[in-house]
């Protein structure tokens, strides 16, 4: 009976792993016409400035609008993007919608309206030539690399090749600013900090969820605070969910925040009217 389980235990397994495979591959697929079919969306998370409730920063989390299957989370289909390489095309999209955003906006609302852009380190490893057209293609808009932010992972400082390198220099040398995302996740280093020149560092979510008077999670982000200011970057709080988690927050000398407390990733519509609210 044992063994009759064991069989069927496998060949449940194998079912199973057939389906993953099979939706997989369908998702690459459609994948490849989604940018083309206009499936693809860009929605904007607001950052608050903490020292005075104002939005002057977002963050762009791309958003696949499937005609079928209903919203697809970047969690499920940027995996498949890089490993197709659709991800160069898909980050080429998503730099000019932000870029074009952030024109709009800093036109409209704030001068300095700046809008965050995520790279995978996949993104960083090929298209060297389109990162060398960036500077071009902003003069041409009439913006400064100052509306875009870049955000990137301490994965891909770990692995810093010259090429990685110089194109964080070529962002630089655009007005572009760079943010390290999740960070206290992966391998840090804090030399990374001092080597890299670094604008932004966001707090991940998991410390700031169980933030609490004397949480060991207060103390780490406190001391990560301390550490930034000192090194002259600024400070963003990502996953903010509670009043209590702000508060502790603004307690630490954090500079921002982002997260449900404020508002969920929003289309550039309702965003608006968070901007007119605020
Ligand atoms: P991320 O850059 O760390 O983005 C933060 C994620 O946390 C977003 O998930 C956001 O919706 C979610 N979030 C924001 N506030 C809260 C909160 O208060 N509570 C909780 N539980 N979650 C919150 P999202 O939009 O599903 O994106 C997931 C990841 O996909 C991003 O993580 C980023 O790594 C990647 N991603 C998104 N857009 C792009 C893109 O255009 N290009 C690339 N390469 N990656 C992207
Ligand atoms: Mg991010
Ligand atoms: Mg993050
Ligand atoms: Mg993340």
């Amino acid at each position: 009976a044992a063994k009759q389980l064991g069989r069927n235990r496998y060949h449940y397994f194998t079912q199973a792993m057939q389906k993953s495979t099979q939706k997989r591959m369908r998702l690459t697929n459609e994948l490849r016409g989604a940018q083309e079919a206009g499936q693809l969306r860009l929605y904007y998370q607001p950052i608050i400035e903490l020292a005075n409730n104002s939005i002057h920063k977002a963050e762009a989390l791309i958003r696949w609008q499937h005609p079928t299957r209903g919203q697809i989370s970047p969690a499920e289909f940027i995996p498949i993007a890089e490993e197709t390489g659709l991800i160069n095309s898909i980050g080429e999209w998503v730099f000019h919608e932000a870029v074009k955003q952030a024109s709009h906006w800093r036109a409209t609302y704030h001068s300095e309206f700046q809008i965050s852009i995520n790279k995978s380190p996949v993104q960083f490893r090929d298209d060297t030539l389109k990162y060398a057209a960036w500077p071009d293609q902003l003069k041409e808009i009439g913006l400064s690399g100052q509306s875009i932010v870049v955000e990137i992972t301490e994965g891909m400082l770990m692995d810093a090749s010259d090429l990685i390198t110089s194109k964080l220099l070529a962002f630089r040398d655009a007005g572009v600013q760079v943010a390290l995302d999740d960070f206290g996740t992966g391998y840090s280093s804090l030399s990374y900090l001092k080597k890299f020149d670094i604008d932004y560092l966001k707090i991940d979510q998991s410390f700031t969820r169980n933030l609490s008077p004397t949480s060991a999670d207060m103390a780490l982000c406190e001391a990560i605070i301390v550490m930034a200011h000192k090194l002259g970057i600024k400070v963003i709080a990502e996953g903010v969910e509670t009043i209590e988690q702000r508060d502790l927050l603004i307690a630490a000398d954090c500079d921002y925040a982002q997260g449900y407390l404020f508002s969920r990733p929003v289309p550039p519509d309702e965003f608006e009217r968070l901007l007119t609210e605020s």
